[in-house]
């Protein structure tokens, strides 16, 4: 009795004894502040006495039905305490017959809880509901366990038919690759944001921002994800970087990204140690397709080459549009060994080469008239290659090799592949310094004209070749032949020839009006560069109407290569210079490519045998034939011929007697200033 009475005393809950009127027999309150009065004040009284009408009817019902049934029954209800709105559980169980025992517990703090729970649970629904987010709560496996609306019409679904889907049924195959991954870490209790692509339920790619977190429900672990759709933005992104990284004509990678590349690829080889390699491409003769038909038709060629190109190579290769028509492709991860590197580019270099060199069908768009035209081209491409390992070199000076390479294999004749070699820096130096050089000069006038006779079968001197001379304050007496190409290169040729020009004219003139000189033809050097300059002829008639030379007694020498683009062009100009009485004459002949039906065309007054012809045509029999066919041709054309280079009396005789009777050369004389060559003049009969 005494135990059971200490174990009533030890229980929290109220415990009241009452019978079937509800009469209470016996209080027990361990804490009596729940008891809205002392526990002797309830004996002998009634539930009725004691509590609110409404809540004696619940209580006696349930005591009753409790008595009747002999079932247990409970009931919750709230009484005002001592001041204090208070909750309480009943359990009513029947003891005797007639009698009850209620254990009644304060559930007030619970109460509490649960309403605020409820509040909060309101508040949460309210904005799972309603935001513009959308909501997905994700089982540890990723099945979608609920989605609120926003979600679901963001997928074009609505909640309904979202419900039992699973991630896998929502996700690209790019972001599913993702998934296990990303589920671990917030699993693990990392909060993630990250972007993933989900199906629309048309079928569209959307793109999400992603803040996915865990949380605890019901003690179960489950995934809280927000999603926001960046589709537009992504986008709009996605276009500024298409213009910021590519390149719009042919879509292949710009410079930019082809350093971004690079970078890249250097960083791998850091890593793995294997050679990377840059090609450098530069089409062949692109120029005059693009004068000729316009640059619509170019943009044509390039694009076709581009596609070529990218189809060339492994999906992984980098593929650029350096500018104009230069192209690079990056390759990564050839080799360790430099030579087995080396040998993998060849074989991609002269597949770039043969693919390239197939013929190009490009079809203008309709013009004015609606009418397309069909142009067929071919086109090579001359290669440079630098092969670089890891970060022993810059990026810089990877691209810069790969140029100069590229530019040692259009020396080489175009349509080659070059590697790199370190030979080449040193040239690359020696280029930049005379270009230095070659620009000061002009500024310092370190250069000036020498003239060379040019004789007849009689030993008379009938006029000059005007040859350039550089001397250089360090290296001396430069010669034409290592700077005239380098100057044609920078540019720099253009107003050093129109100097020469100047200079020449004014020695003319000024022989014009001395009896001894008066006859002598002037024969002037003119470069393709220089020729092609849209006012040349309007220079040199300037320079004509400034000097006072006569143009009866000028003759410009042209080379092969001025013929090689816009012909009809270069035509047009002789003609108009012949109409003033200006002649022409074709320097290095032989050593060219013309064909007789372009010479034909050309309003020339001299052919000039090439040097090299007159070195050998005693010794090879070649040569010889064709001086021969040469002097026949200029003969059946009405041609003067005239052979430079001419150094012997045999070679002079053998000249004459095949017909070429004008010779320049050191059998007579080599170039001379001005004095020195009047006072050789002075010398010879006339
Ligand atoms: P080119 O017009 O064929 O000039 C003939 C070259 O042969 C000259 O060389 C001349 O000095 C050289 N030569 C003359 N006779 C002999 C000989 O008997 N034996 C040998 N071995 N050589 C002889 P140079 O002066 O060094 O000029 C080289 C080239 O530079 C010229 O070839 C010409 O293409 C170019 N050049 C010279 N001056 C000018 C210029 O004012 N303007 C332009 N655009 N080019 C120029
Ligand atoms: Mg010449
Ligand atoms: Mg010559």
């Amino acid at each position: 009795m005494q135990k059971s009475e200490a174990l009533l005393n030890a229980i929290p809950d109220l415990i009241f004894t009452t019978n079937r009127a509800g009469q209470f027999l016996d209080v027990k309150a361990s804490d009596q502040s729940l008891l809205f009065a002392p526990s002797e004040v309830f004996l002998h009284r009634t539930v009725h006495d004691v509590l609110p009408q409404p809540t004696a009817d619940l209580v006696m019902g349930a005591s009753v039905k409790a008595l009747d049934s002999k079932t247990v029954q409970s009931l919750n209800y709230s009484l005002a305490v001592q001041g204090q709105e208070k909750y309480f559980e009943a359990r009513i169980a029947p003891s005797t017959r007639d009698n009850a025992i209620s254990i009644v517990r304060d559930i007030t703090e619970r109460k509490q809880i649960e309403e605020e729970l409820k509040a909060s649970e309101e508040r949460y629904r309210l904005l799972f509901d309603r935001a513009t987010d959308g909501i997905l709560i994700l089982s540890e496996d990723g099945t979608l366990l609920a989605v609120n609306k926003a979600f679901a019409s963001m997928h074009g679904y609505t909640e309904a038919e979202m419900a039992g889907l699973h991630l896998r049924n929502l996700d690209t195959p790019e972001t599913l690759q993702g998934l296990p991954a990303r589920l671990e870490r917030i699993l693990a209790g990392e909060v993630l944001t990250f972007n993933v692509t989900h199906y629309h339920k048309d079928g569209r790619v959307l793109v999400l921002e992603v803040s996915s977190s865990l949380i605890t429900a019901d003690g179960r672990r489950l995934i809280q994800a927000f999603h926001r759709d960046i589709t537009e933005r992504w986008r709009t992104e996605e276009l500024v970087r298409e213009m910021a990284y590519y390149d719009p004509l042919t879509r292949l990678a710009n410079r930019m990204l082809l350093r971004d590349r690079l970078t890249q690829s250097m960083l791998a080889g850091q890593r793995s140690g294997n050679y990377g390699a840059l090609i450098f491409l530069d089409l062949d003769n692109f120029k005059p397709l693009n004068d000729e038909h316009g640059h619509g038709v170019g943009d044509l060629l390039l694009v076709e080459v581009a596609k070529r190109l990218k189809d060339g190579v492994r999906q992984i290769d980098t593929v650029a549009r350096f500018g104009g028509d230069e192209f690079v492709v990056l390759l990564d991860d050839l080799a360790s060994d430099k030579e087995q590197a080396r040998i993998k580019v060849d074989l991609v270099a002269d597949k770039i080469r043969s693919t390239l060199a197939n013929p190009y069908v490009l079809q203008t768009p309709s013009d004015a008239f609606g009418l397309k035209k069909v142009i067929e081209h071919r086109c090579t491409v001359s290669i440079g290659v630098s092969l670089f390992l890891g970060h022993e070199n810059t990026s810089d000076e990877i691209l810069k090799w790969a140029d100069l390479a590229m530019y040692k294999a259009k020396d080489a004749g175009r349509n080659t592949a070059c590697f790199f070699d370190p030979e080449m820096q040193i040239e690359l130096a020696n280029r930049l310094v005379l270009e230095y050089d070659l620009r000061e000069a002009i500024q310092k006038q370190q250069f000036c004209v020498h003239y060379q006779p040019q004789i007849n079968t009689l030993g008379e001197i009938t006029g000059v070749e005007a040859l350039l001379r550089w001397q250089h304050p360090k290296r001396g007496w430069v010669q034409p032949a290592t700077f005239i190409r380098k100057a044609e290169k920078i540019g720099q040729i253009v107003p050093l020839g129109l100097w020469v020009l100047e200079t020449a004219c004014t020695q003319l003139a000024r022989w014009a009006t001395q009896a001894s000189t008066a006859h002598l033809t002037m024969a002037i050097n003119v470069s393709a560069r220089q020729f092609h300059q849209s006012d040349f002829v309007d220079q040199v008639l300037e320079v004509l109407a400034r000097t006072g030379a006569n143009p009866g007694r000028l003759k410009f020498e042209l080379t092969e290569s001025v013929l090689f683009s816009n012909l009809e062009g270069v035509i047009t100009q002789m003609n108009v210079l012949k109409d003033v009485g200006v002649s022409f004459s074709l320097d290095d002949f032989g050593t060219g490519y013309s064909s007789l039906a372009c010479l034909k065309r050309l309003p020339l007054a001299q052919l000039k045998i090439a040097q090299e012809f007159v070195r050998d045509i005693l010794v090879d029999p070649d040569v010889l034939a064709i001086a021969r066919m040469v002097l026949a041709l200029a003969d059946s054309m009405g041609l003067h011929v005239i052979a430079e280079g001419v150094e012997t009396e045999a070679q002079r005789v053998l000249l004459a007697a095949l017909g070429c009777h004008h010779y320049q050369g050191h059998l007579f004389s080599q170039a001379l200033p001005v004095p020195e060559f009047e006072a050789l003049l002075a010398r010879v009969p006339n």
